[in-house]
Order: C-alpha cells, then sequence, then structure tokens
C-alpha cells in the first residue's frame, strides 16, 4: 500500500485508485474502435447482424433475400433470444386476413387511433402510423414464412392457453381507451397450445433463414463497432471462444441484441422502477450490450427510462371484480385494465406497492404463487390495520366502490359493468402486489433512436453511415405505459425486416 508518512493514501494513489474504480465499473469493450487499429479483417459479409431474436433473425433474412452475404452472430449458445421464450403474440390489426375470417371489423385507423390515444404521449408517431397502415401485409408475411394461426377467437382476458390465435391482448376494452378507439382484437398468436407461440415463432422465422442460406453463429458475442475516419461503421470486434475477430460489414451492421433488464449497472442508471420488479423478463443476452455500443459510435438514445412492467392479476377473470388498491387506502386504476398497463401505474405511480382485495365471491387463490398473502381478516377496517393504511380510507374506498358497484357502476374508473359486484364479505384478503413481492416480471423499452427503415441516428438527428437497429436494442413502437401484448414482437419483425431490406440497399 502507497501511503504517506501521516499514513493516509498518497493524493496520486487516491486519484489512480478513483480511476481504477471507475474502469472496473465501465461496461468493458463498447467504445467504438477506429478502422485504423484494425489489424486485418478476419472475414468480411455485406451486412452483419447482432442477435439471433426475432428483430436480428428478420433482418438478416430480408438482407440475404436482397441478395447481400449475412452474417448472424449470436453470443449465447442457443439462438432466439427473449423471442423464442415469449408468447410469440404479434399485435397486428386494420384487416388482417385472420381478423377478416374471423369477422372482426377493424381498421388501420382505429388501430393508430387506439395505440397512439391509449399510449405515452413519447410514442414515435410516424412508426406507429407506417406499422398500423402495413399491418396486414406483415402479418401476411408471417403467414407467407409459415407461421401457422388458427381461425379460432377467444374472448376471455389473457394469452390463450389453447390453441386459439386471436384475442384482446391490450387495453382496447378498458376506459378510456374504449372511447377512444373502436375496440378489435389484434393479438395474433401461433395455434399451439400453452406458452409456446414464441418458440413456434422463432422456428419459422430460423427455417426460412436456414433455407436462404444463413445460419446463426452462436457464441459469437459482438463487444465494438468500427468506424472510418468518416463516422461510417464499417464493422465489428467479436468475442469467440477461439479469441478476438475483427469481421468487415461492406453494407452495415445491424445491432439487435434485445434490451438490458440483465444489466443492473444500465438499469439502476436509466430505469430505477424497472429494477425494483421481481422478475427480469427476458433472455440472458439483454445486458444492454447493443445499446451500448451504439452509443459508443454516437448514437443517440431514447425513452431509456420506459419499460414493460407487469402485475399478472388475472386470470383468473374473476379477480378483476375485486379491487386494486394503493399504499393511501385508494383505488387507482381500473381493475379491468390490460395487466401491463396496472404494472405500470404500480412501478411508476405507485411507488411500486399496492394490494389486491378479494372477498367471499371471489376464487382468487394467488394464482401460480404471483403473489403473496398480506393479510386476511373479517372485516375491512381489520384488513386495513394490518395493512398499516391510513385511518379509515380504505374503509371508505370499499363503501364508495360497493354503493356504486351495486348500481353497475364505477363513476372512478368505469371499470366494465361485467366485472362491476359489490365485495361481499369475509374473509377478506389482501395480495401483495408490491413490486419486489410479488411476481412482478418487467423488460426495458428503450434504446437507441432510428428512423422508419431503422438506421440509427445521432444527437444532431443524422444517421449514422451502415449503422442500424431494430427490435429492443431501438427505441421503436414499444413504449410506456405498454398497451398491448404483441407491440414488442410486431416492432422487432417488422422494422427487423424494413432494417434488412435498407442495409441491403433495397430501400
Ligand atoms: C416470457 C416472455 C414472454 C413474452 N411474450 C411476448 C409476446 O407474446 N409478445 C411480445 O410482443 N413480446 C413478448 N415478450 C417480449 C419480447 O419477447 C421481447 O421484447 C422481444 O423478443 C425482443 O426481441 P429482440 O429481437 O429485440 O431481442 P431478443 O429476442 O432478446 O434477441 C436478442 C439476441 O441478441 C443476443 N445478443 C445480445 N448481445 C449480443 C452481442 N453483443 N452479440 C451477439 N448477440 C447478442 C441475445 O443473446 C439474444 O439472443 C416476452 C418476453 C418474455 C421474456
Amino acid at each position: 500500500m502507497d501511503k504517506t508518512e501521516t499514513g493516509q493514501l498518497s493524493r496520486r494513489r487516491l486519484l489512480l485508485a478513483g480511476g481504477a474504480t471507475a474502469l472496473a465499473t465501465a461496461v468493458p469493450g463498447v467504445a467504438a474502435l477506429p478502422r485504423s487499429q484494425v489489424p486485418a479483417w478476419d472475414e468480411q459479409v455485406d451486412v452483419l447482424v447482432a442477435g439471433s431474436g426475432a428483430g436480428g433473425t428478420c433482418a438478416a433474412l430480408e438482407a440475404r433475400r436482397a441478395g447481400a452475404s449475412v452474417l448472424l452472430l449470436e453470443s449465447l449458445t442457443m439462438p432466439g433470444g427473449s423471442s423464442a421464450l415469449s408468447g410469440g403474440v404479434v399485435y397486428a390489426g386494420g384487416g388482417t386476413a385472420l381478423q377478416r375470417a374471423l369477422k372482426v371489423t377493424d381498421t388501420p385507423e382505429a388501430m393508430f387511433n387506439f395505440l397512439l390515444r391509449a399510449g405515452s404521449p413519447n410514442q414515435p408517431r410516424d412508426k406507429i402510423q407506417l406499422y398500423c397502415e402495413q399491418s396486414p401485409e406483415h402479418f401476411a408475411w408471417l403467414v407467407a414464412q409459415g407461421v401457422a394461426y388458427t381461425e379460432k377467437l377467444t374472448l376471455a382476458k389473457g394469452l390463450p392457453m389453447g390453441d386459439e390465435s386471436l384475442y384482446f391482448s391490450g387495453n382496447e376494452q378498458a376506459w378510456p381507451a374504449r372511447d377512444l378507439a373502436q375496440p378489435a382484437p389484434r393479438g395474433h398468436v401461433p395455434g399451439v397450445s400453452g406458452m409456446n407461440g414464441g418458440r413456434a415463432l422463432m422456428e419459422v422465422l430460423h427455417r426460412q433463414l436456414g433455407s436462404a442460406g444463413v445460419r446463426p453463429r452462436t457464441g459469437v458475442a459482438v463487444k465494438q463497432l468500427v468506424l472510418e475516419s468518416d463516422g461510417r461503421v464499417s464493422g465489428a470486434v467479436v468475442e469467440t471462444s477461439a479469441g478476438r475477430q475483427y469481421l468487415g460489414a461492406r453494407r452495415g451492421v445491424v445491432l439487435a441484441c434485445g434490451g438490458f433488464i440483465h444489466n443492473r449497472r444500465m438499469l439502476a442508471q436509466h430505469a430505477p422502477q424497472l429494477a425494483r420488479c421481481a422478475v427480469p423478463w427476458g433472455g440472458a443476452g439483454d445486458q444492454g450490450e447493443g445499446i451500448n455500443m451504439g452509443i459508443a459510435a454516437g448514437a443517440a438514445s431514447l425513452r431509456m427510462n420506459e419499460g414493460f412492467a407487469v402485475a399478472p392479476v388475472y386470470p383468473p377473470e374473476n379477480s378483476i371484480a375485486a379491487i386494486l388498491i394503493n399504499a393511501s387506502g385508494q383505488r387507482f386504476i381500473s381493475e379491468d385494465s390490460y395487466h401491463a398497463v396496472i404494472g405500470h401505474a404500480i412501478a411508476y405511480e405507485q411507488q411500486g406497492k399496492a394490494w389486491l382485495i378479494t372477498d367471499q365471491g371471489s376464487s382468487y387463490q394467488g394464482v401460480q404463487d404471483n403473489f403473496p398473502l398480506a393479510a386476511t381478516s373479517n372485516n375491512i377496517g381489520g384488513l386495513a390495520e394490518h395493512l398499516a393504511l391510513p385511518r379509515g380510507a380504505l374503509q371508505n374506498t370499499v363503501a364508495y366502490y360497493n354503493r356504486y358497484a351495486s348500481k353497475g357502476e364505477d363513476p372512478m374508473f368505469r371499470k366494465s359493468p361485467e366485472y362491476l359486484r359489490p365485495l361481499q364479505g369475509p374473509p377478506y384478503k389482501a395480495w401483495n402486489i408490491a413490486v419486489d413481492k410479488a411476481f412482478f416480471p418487467a423488460h426495458t423499452l428503450g434504446g437507441l433512436a432510428t428512423d422508419l427503415d431503422g438506421a440509427v441516428i445521432n444527437s444532431f438527428g443524422e444517421t449514422i453511415p451502415g449503422l442500424y437497429a431494430v427490435g429492443r436494442t431501438a427505441a421503436g413502437i414499444p413504449s410506456a405505459p405498454y398497451i398491448a401484448s404483441g407491440l414488442s414482437l410486431g416492432d422487432a419483425t417488422f422494422f427487423g425486416r424494413r432494417a434488412g431490406q435498407a442495409v441491403a440497399g433495397r430501400r
């Protein structure tokens, strides 16, 4: 230890120690590398794609079909990312073939109105408009690849666990959304039972990729972008079990590395509300590497604080007749809202705390142990005391709710009449829905700024030549509150396709 005569660390050593700490906490290997420091390309293709989830796979597929030579690199040993783990729901509408076959009326305008008006004010209007206009065509493309959908519609709330392929996957029927746009079921799920839609979707896309002559190269992590002196991205430094390699990309690099829910440092910096959520909802590759590489190459990032945070209070639908309260003992949202809208309200607006209050009429039993039982009592006052709520608040909330629910009304949040009934009697139970106590999944939505072709944009609003980003590496259509299942995969597949065509020069 380098100490002065007084036993203190010398100023120089202190500074060095500070510097070392800073270096140790920085994400290693993300600074862009000047081309002049590349000894030679180990391999050169037209297009490099980093990440084999839905976004990267669609980009690689379309780039290859446009005639480009393509390398698809995947850091993990298995391809598919979060996309393969997912429910496989794609939010599509405006009159898709499946909607038409099932006699569902929908228009691109209704879909646009829902997404724009019922969502956050920060949304990318141009991306949403294009997505809605081309949604029927995009769905037809998925079908043409071989994704199999059944002509079955379910009106039950929640991801279908049977083989139904169309359902209301979002907040369309809850107030105020239902007054802002004509509701329509737009959650399109591959016709497989259980939570296997994502696997089915990705198997089809990877099969198509193989037929086009591209196989994901697994165990290859893209670590740094290579920059020409004029700012163009011309390749990347990758790490493999055999060591470091320099890969050239004549036309460009597509970053499709997912989000950053597993990078605790980035979460703490950008999205502390998501850091507190109990269940990081994403594949192990969600480390933010794509976003950091883009930023190191000069990219702007957008909406990095935003995320998908979900409180799965249903199924069973029966629990929607219960009430949700905050730490003031008051309702704060309609219980028939899409559960990511509820999750957002808890995580971002209620300091992460909430309880579901059920009564004898509820069959809710903490399905799948989603929520711990916080208190049981024979009267509302006893429940309030257990939860240490402000005196009288919960009693007032329940009395007010019951008074109107008995008439089929909810003046506060306009819960749909089918879910309205007064709380009927003991035992009353409080289920803890705190973000850090309950089964409370979350993933990130913020990412690199991109244009309609996935081209990455810098802080001055200019595109960075040779650099593209898609899926959760980009700030796309999904924003917070996340108002419908399927927006993330819809965005990743649609803008993935566009980026692949653009980088290959077809646009
Ligand atoms: C259980 C679950 C269910 C979900 N259900 C749905 C749903 O039904 N509908 C929906 O829209 N969304 C759903 N989501 C969210 C959705 O799956 C993701 O947001 C979406 O898959 C992101 O796609 P992506 O292509 O951006 O990333 P991913 O599919 O995660 O792919 C990114 C890939 O990049 C790899 N990678 C990371 N860093 C590097 C690197 N440096 N070099 C090379 N490769 C790298 C990763 O390992 C990963 O394979 C769900 C998520 C989960 C976890």
